[in-house]
């Protein structure tokens, strides 16, 4: 488990861009937090450095958006009943399959239909405690070998935005 500390939508922007470095074909991530954590706007520092130059948004009224950088990827957002079950019935044994990388927003709603390999990216508001409300808690948990193979090298990538409990 890797802990971080993003101070402002851009910061996280720029976390997500610095793990978007190490991101290779088929990879998934979830997505998890409340409404407004921060999970679509880390999404946006993703696409931007996989040299994705459309807007990335939300994906809440349709299943899920594609969008073609150095690797392709696929923004799913499972928030609601129904996108839970049009994902579960429909996409995803094809998005699976993809050579993308998948990041689904709620992700851990469906976490048992997925592959047990994947990074888990939670994000928490930070409260009870003075200071800006721009502040998030970025939890990061590599699941199954695929990204704890590559811990070191998220510690590595993450390491500006890292508490000093998890260095
Ligand atoms: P979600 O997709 O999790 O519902 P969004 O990314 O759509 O969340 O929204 C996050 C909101 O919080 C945006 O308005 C963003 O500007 C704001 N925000 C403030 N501080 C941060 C931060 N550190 N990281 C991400 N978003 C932040
Ligand atoms: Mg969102």
């Amino acid at each position: 488990m890797i802990q971080a500390r993003t101070r402002s939508p851009e910061d996280t922007k720029n976390l997500a861009a610095a793990m978007a470095e190490l991101a290779q074909p088929g990879d998934l991530l979830l997505l998890v937090g409340d409404l407004g954590a921060g999970k679509t706007t880390f999404t946006q520092g993703f696409a931007a450095a996989l040299g994705i130059s459309e807007p990335v948004t939300s994906p809440t009224f349709t299943l899920a958006r594609e969008y073609h950088g150095r690797l392709l990827l696929h923004h799913l957002d499972v928030f609601r009943l129904d996108q839970i079950s049009e994902v579960l019935d429909l996409g995803l044994p094809e998005l699976l399959d993809s050579d993308g990388v998948i990041l689904i927003e709620w992700g851990d709603a469906i976490r048992q239909a997925l592959p047990n390999d994947y990074l888990e990216v939670a994000l928490t508001f930070i409260e009870g405690q003075p200071g800006p409300l721009d502040e998030r808690m970025v939890v990061l948990t590599p699941v199954g070998s695929g990204w704890q193979a590559r811990a070191d090298d998220l510690t590595a990538a993450t390491e500006p935005w890292l508490e000093a409990s998890s260095q």
